[in-house]
């Protein structure tokens, strides 16, 4: 592992917001709302919204402030203050 020199902040300026937006997603797993249908199943018959599974997927997009908020806990954890990561940033620096 090496040690990069990265912005502290992810900012549309700088390029981050065009960069990451649409770039992550998560699957959330959702009821399926088809009107009747329960585990799947509507009126005794395989429920063809969600073809029996009873819920399904949904790929959802992560939002930029979460993406900022993920980004600005990594920059608190290896920023230069204290332990290990601090004496890499002291040493390129002399
Ligand atoms: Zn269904």
């Amino acid at each position: 592992m090496k040690t990069i020199l990265m912005p502290d902040e992810l900012t549309a300026e700088n390029g981050a917001k065009a960069l990451f937006i649409g770039e992550f997603h998560e699957n959330v797993i959702m009821r399926c709302d088809h009107e009747g249908c329960e585990d799947g199943i509507v009126d005794e018959q395989v429920c063809e919204s969600c073809d029996g599974a009873g819920d399904y997927a949904l790929r959802v997009p992560i939002g930029w402030d979460t993406i900022k908020e993920i980004y600005k806990k990594a920059v608190e954890h290896y920023q230069p203050k204290s332990g290990k990561y601090a004496m890499q940033s002291l040493r390129e620096k002399v």
